[in-house]
């Protein structure tokens, strides 16, 4: 039909689709409709449920982001899930091109005997937790975190100091997030007194960034301890000598090197050259038995045959994130293949499908770092229509066929009433916002505003 915007679906409301959707909308070339789809009746994927709750700078990125919300050539459409609700290739006939922005949000595994034990969850259950991700598994981690003395930390990166960090914290620092108040609750009778961060590497190859080291010395009741020893490595000082960012990282540490377990504080021990070999227990973990690694010249660890144990009630692994694919849709190692954002099938490129965000380039960079990625995806997309091989063609609106088959997709407004439900139930507290967990408190949300505004 000539005259007729190009519909564009992008498939995840995260910070690649968000900004996808963005580089779309704010180009005059090319008329555009833009549905932003999530599968959760929020946007903002890990801005909301992956950012630790106490950077309360770095989530108010979403205030930036709802701007592309706001845009007239976008819809968001929360609550409906791709491949679940509506299966791929039919959304494909109602629109002219399809940009998958859907994360790679799924954990990875140790790999070692004990790890299915109760007592050892994955640093996404922890995270979708305090975060209030619908479908965290509240009972589960609450149950963990509320007898939790000793907990093991896998992993020395941010996602890892994030999980430490917020066990550590007093219940008055977390006040102003916007964590559930079960949650708030929950962490505040936690009886944590040691929590052990274990690198498998040296303090040279932790990729932890050093202002995320450095914030854990400066939490109300906690004290950050690390081992002189774990500190004398000559291969460490001659990495430090060649990279800003390790000799950072080195002189924090050494800071804490000084340091003496206080009473009454919680101790976070970072220790290095420690690789877990197995959880240990019958009916749930009672701790982690450790060898000690050396770093060889390739900078991989190599085991020493020095064992010792950790005790520990809870074990929380961040050794990384994962794709996962979406039904008809490839994936090659935990990414969807593609060429400039392109999607690959079957070595070919796909007509109307791209990619952007960690599921195109893998679990790696800031959120920024998907704005740049998600501006490749879609110059390869206008470059498509400006070739001729995309068209305005597609069929009637996808979402009235959702309506009819019984769904309930959450439109801006709806949206915009879970906010304001979000930030009143925040101000009874005299907190900015408090976050709803429940999939159905967030839709109650929707149909209380629905109902006010009919009566
Ligand atoms: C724990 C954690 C902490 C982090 N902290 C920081 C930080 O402090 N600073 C920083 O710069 N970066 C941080 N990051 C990285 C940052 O969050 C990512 O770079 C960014 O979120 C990736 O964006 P994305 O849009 O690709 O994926 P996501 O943010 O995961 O968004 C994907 C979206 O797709 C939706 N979705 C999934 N499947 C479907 C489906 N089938 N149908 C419809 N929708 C679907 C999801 O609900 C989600 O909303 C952190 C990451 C994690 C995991």
């Amino acid at each position: 039909m000539p005259g007729r915007p190009l519909r564009v679906a992008v498939v995840g409301a995260g910070p690649a689709g968000i900004y996808a959707a963005d580089a779309l909308a704010g180009q005059d070339d090319v008329p555009v409709a833009v549905d932003l789809i999530d599968r959760l009746p929020t946007p903002f994927g890990l801005v909301r449920h992956g950012i630790a709750p106490d950077h309360l700078k770095m989530r108010a990125l979403r205030e930036t982001l709802h701007h592309t919300l706001d845009h007239e050539r976008v819809r968001f459409v929360g609550n409906v899930e791709i491949g679940t609700d509506l299966a791929l290739d039919e959304l494909r006939r109602h629109v002219d091109a399809v940009v998958y922005t859907y994360g790679a949000a799924g954990d990875r595994a140790l790999g070692i005997p004990g790890e299915e034990l109760p007592g050892s969850l994955a640093a996404t259950d922890v995270v979708a937790w305090y975060c209030g991700h619908p479908d965290a598994d509240r009972g589960r981690v609450e149950e963990l975190v509320s007898r939790a003395r000793d907990v093991v930390v896998v992993g020395v990166g941010n996602v890892a100091l994030d999980v430490a960090r917020v066990l550590a914290r007093s219940p008055a620092e977390l006040h102003p997030t916007e964590m559930p108040h079960h949650v708030l609750d929950t962490l505040a009778a936690a009886p944590v007194e040691r929590i052990t961060v274990l690198g498998r590497r040296g303090p040279a190859q932790a990729s932890f960034t050093t202002q995320e080291l450095r914030e854990l010395g400066h939490l109300a009741a906690a004290t950050v301890l690390v081992d002189p020893a774990d500190l004398t490595d000559a291969g460490d000082a001659a990495l430090a000598a060649e990279d800003r960012h390790v000799a950072r990282n080195l002189a924090a540490l050494a800071d804490y090197a000084g340091h003496e377990a206080a009473p009454g504080t919680v101790s976070v021990r970072l220790r290095f050259h420690a690789r877990p070999v197995r959880l240990l227990g019958t009916d749930r973990v009672i701790g982690v038995e450790v060898e000690r690694t050396r770093v060889d010249a390739d900078g991989r660890a190599v085991g020493t045959g020095e064992l010792d144990v950790v005790p520990a009630d809870l074990v929380v692994r961040s050794v990384g994130y994962r794709g996962h694919a979406l039904p008809g849709l490839p994936l090659d190692g935990g990414t969807v293949p593609h060429d400039a954002g392109r999607v690959v099938r079957d070595g070919e490129v796909s007509r109307g499908e791209y990619v952007a965000g960690w599921i195109k380039r893998g679990p790696t960079g800031v959120v920024g770092t998907n704005k740049h990625d998600a501006r490749e995806t879609v110059a390869s997309l206008l470059a498509d229509v400006a070739s001729g091989v995309l068209q305005p063609g597609g069929d009637d609106d996808w979402v009235d066929t959702l309506l009819a088959r019984g769904g309930h997709p959450v439109l801006l407004a709806d949206w915009r009433a879970i906010d304001a439900a979000e930030i009143a139930l925040g101000a009874v507290h005299g907190r900015a916002r408090t976050t709803l967990h429940e999939r159905e408190s967030l839709l109650a949300a929707v149909r209380a505003a629905a109902a006010a505004q009919e009566g």
